[in-house]
């Protein structure tokens, strides 16, 4: 039987120091810390994540802050650029909001939708667009109202080597629809209403390096644990190189290289981020998988203090 994501479950991405890493992403966007853990394979580094107000799959870009490492370049084989849905009419507030911050954008017109365009401190590309889909974020941050809030992902522009390949693992393996082509970009679509809207970019540009202020992955969502299971299986037979299920506390996840070189995982919905905190209190806290429980002194003597702040 033919499979289809839901669409994106988290982006995950490299970027610098923490501090600057959290008060754009709280401080200028206004999302929610909904995690802060650790790089489970390196756990001298942070793992933070960001969201709506629960924490919802669509809504959640995750950081490796790697204050000391190199600048990456954008370019194929990874997500060019990472899109932010916020409310009918709330574009004019983020305008403004990044003016008052000093953050240069720009607006660009796509298949009827206008973007606005900017980076965020480390160099990773972002944009806000206007959609109905999603519901509102009732996380306020400063002015952040939910009237204007981030609601989640709008969706992704992938830059891929081989973008031909990457629209059919698109279509045939995740179950994406096709649904526009305009210039150099072909618009897909998932079945959620938020984190459903994929471009890919048709013309091959630089090859991308990882590093700080590059996507590491994009992540699309399995319903439960046996889906996921069933995913396993569904992408191996469809010819992709897919790992072991991989325990990471809030998902379980798999991981493939699609073959425009981007990684793709697929993460299950369940068990979330209130798995181990309340969801009143998630985030405000280290939280550390059992494994490093016993470092848990050295480690919060060695990683960087960080907190959420009003910048203005
Ligand atoms: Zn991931």
């Amino acid at each position: 039987m033919k499979k289809h994501t839901t669409g994106i479950h988290h982006i995950t991405a490299i970027v610098g120091h923490p501090q600057e890493n959290v008060d754009f992403y709280a401080g200028v966007l206004g999302l929610r810390i909904v995690k802060k853990t650790v790089n489970f394979d390196d756990p001298e580094t942070y793992h933070l994540y960001f969201g709506n107000e629960g924490g919802e799959p669509g809504t959640i870009i995750t950081f490796f802050p790697w204050p000391a490492a190199y600048k990456g370049r954008v370019g194929d084989g990874q997500v060019g650029v990472t899109t932010y849905a916020v409310p009918v009419g709330a574009m004019n507030f983020w305008k403004k909001r990044l003016a008052k911050f000093d953050i240069s954008y720009t607006e660009n017109t796509r298949f009827g939708e206008i973007y606005l365009q900017f980076d965020d401190p480390h160099g990773l590309q972002l944009e806000i667009v206007e959609r109905e889909g999603g519901t509102k974020n009732r996380w306020t941050f400063g002015d952040i109202t939910a009237d204007v809030a981030i609601k989640g992902f709008g969706g992704a522009v992938l830059y891929s080597s081989n973008p031909e390949e990457t629209v059919k693992t698109l279509v045939e393996v995740m179950g994406l629809e096709t649904v526009g082509h305009e210039g150099e970009l072909i618009r897909l679509q998932a079945t959620a209403s938020i984190g459903n809207i994929i471009d890919v970019k048709m013309m091959p540009g630089n090859r991308g390096t990882m590093g700080v202020g590059t996507v590491h992955h994009i992540a699309w969502r399995a319903i439960d644990d046996e889906d996921h299971k069933a995913w396993q299986r569904y992408a191996m037979d469809k010819g992709q190189h897919v790992t072991d299920i991989k325990n990471r506390n809030y998902f379980n996840a798999i991981y493939f290289r699609e073959a425009g070189d981007i990684l793709f995982e697929i993460a299950t919905d369940p068990p979330g981020f209130a798995h181990d905190e309340t969801p009143e209190t998630m985030g405000s806290h280290l939280k550390l998988p059992i494994q490093y429980e016993e470092y848990r002194d050295r480690l919060e003597m060695s990683l960087v203090p960080i907190k959420v702040r009003e910048l203005d």
